[in-house]
């Protein structure tokens, strides 16, 4: 099976493949890796995925990456593994649904990302017999998928940047009470900090010997399991009951010209990292009518596909989508590649995408966070379905679509988490105190370890040589 090679969006002329595009994480010319070729599923193939479980449907949308990489029962295994929670889609009202992609063991739709990613890196990583150290900043929830990914291997250490207050303290928790090889660093500035002192730490050479390996959603090996879920979508819209509002028989039919029948799927928005998943499903066949780019008041990419002008938002503004407050999304440079045009890792736009043909595909709308708790109100006291901030800020600009145009194709917006990760704001905003899940039933009794950095590069270096030498 030939295999596919990723480039950079830098524009190096360089390809690697799968394996090394995972473990470097970064190109060394500080861009992104892209895979050449998107190698499409057929209609008939699309349909078919209905008969599927998760981890089949997942089989199918990555295994053309990796050509003969991994051995194919080898990567069943892997993928049976890594996706082995539920992912319900809930219908709120007439053909619009919710993905709650929160079951996974940090509830939050990062753990489908970070278990693949992590699987995969400990594969090759294993075979090799060499050791890495995983660098990675969050926001709030890659740092913990990303951790519980990578606890207690051997060959691996993780290193997770947060940004000291604005992230909950279960958000936090979750990194800090594991131990073991996971090393949680406080820093006392921003998300777009904790990015900015990562992708300093890799073009350092002074750290060239200490195997740096991103873990954030640069890593292209976060990015293609943000594919699947997409197609999954698709496929338990094929199997649902008739909507009786609509006067229509259920699942999915050919639509108008002889091809699949579409959707639309709401993306709450940060760094961009979930919709460039959908995006690439959309180039491998997905029949998807329209994206909704659903970001909080940090609205760079809204204003952007408006005006045509990029002005990332430095300091990146306090939300209460606090996952989602970043001022320049890394995975920008990805989306404008996508379409043609060329970005660098600072945010300065070289060529420009093709916009209007990125407008066909996205819809891109910033949500208040006055908005966003209206939404959590609404959806609960009209439908009883309990939204967090994130997936509020989804379902809110799905609702700004309809509002705009008339589109009466099913609709999927995305829950990036579970509501107990926010009980303040929950309880704050609609009086229920959100169920805690199983998976975080201690969290609030263990012991916490983490150490403490300012927004300093000198400190971060001082930190990992002191530590791994
Ligand atoms: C990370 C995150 C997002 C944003 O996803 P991106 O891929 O960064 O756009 C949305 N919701 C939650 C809960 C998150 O943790």
């Amino acid at each position: 099976m030939s295999k596919i090679m990723f480039f950079s969006t830098n524009g190096s002329p360089e390809r690697v493949d799968f394996r090394q595009a995972i473990l470097m994480g970064q190109a060394p010319d500080r861009g992104l890796y892209m895979p050449e070729e998107f190698p499409a599923l057929s209609p008939e193939e699309i349909l078919r995925l209905k008969e599927l479980s998760y981890p089949e449907i997942a089989h199918q949308v990555v295994r053309p990456y990796l050509g003969n990489l991994i051995p194919d029962a080898t990567l069943r295994a892997i993928l049976a593994d890594a996706y082995n929670y539920e992912v319900p889609l809930e219908r709120v009202f007439d053909g619009k649904y919710v993905m709650r992609l929160d079951r996974g063991p940090t509830c939050s739709f990062k753990d489908f990302a970070a278990r693949l990613m992590g699987r995969l890196i400990q594969y090759f990583l294993s075979r090799e017999g060499k050791n890495i150290v995983i660098l990675t900043a969050t926001s709030g929830d890659t740092g913990s998928a990303v951790a519980h990914a990578f606890f207690g291997l051997d060959n691996v250490q993780v290193v997770v940047l947060f940004p000291r207050s604005e992230v909950t303290d279960r958000q936090r928790r979750q990194m800090t009470t594991l131990g073991g090889n996971v090393h949680p660093l406080a820093v006392e500035g921003k998300f777009d900090d904790c990015q900015a002192l990562v992708k300093q730490a890799f073009a350092d050479p002074e750290l060239g010997h200490m195997n740096l390996s991103s873990a954030n959603s640069i890593n292209i090996g976060r990015l293609l399991p943000q594919a699947v879920y997409y197609f999954y979508a698709y496929s338990r819209l094929a199997n649902r009951d008739g909507d009786k509002s609509e006067g229509k028989a259920g699942g999915m039919v050919e639509g108008e010209e002889g091809g699949l029948e579409e959707m639309v799927i709401s993306v709450p928005s940060g760094n961009f990292g979930d919709l460039m998943g959908g995006l690439i499903a959309m180039k491998m066949g997905l029949p998807v009518r329209k994206f909704i780019a659903a970001t909080n008041e940090n609205d760079e990419f809204p204003r952007f596909m408006k005006t045509g002008v990029y002005d990332p938002i430095r300091p990146s503004r306090n939300c209460l989508s606090n996952a989602m407050n970043v001022g320049h999304p890394s995975n920008l440079a990805r989306l404008f590649s996508l379409y043609g045009g060329r970005m660098d890792e600072v945010g300065v736009v070289h060529r420009m995408p093709d916009l209007e043909a990125m407008k066909q595909d996205i819809f891109a709308v910033s949500v208040s966070d006055e908005e966003t708790r209206q939404t959590i109100k609404d959806t609960y006291h009209d439908h009883g379905v309990i939204l967090e901030p994130h997936g509020a800020v989804g379902f809110a600009g799905l609702l700004r679509y309809l509002w705009d145009v008339e589109d009466w194709s099913p609709c999927v917006s995305l829950e990036t988490a579970d509501p107990a990760k926010f009980p303040e704001e929950i309880i704050r905003t609609i009086g229920v105190n959100p169920p805690l899940p199983r998976a975080m039933a201690d969290l609030d009794r263990m012991e916490e370890h983490f150490a403490e950095i300012d927004n300093s590069y000198q400190d971060l270096l001082d930190y990992l040589k002191r530590r791994f030498g």
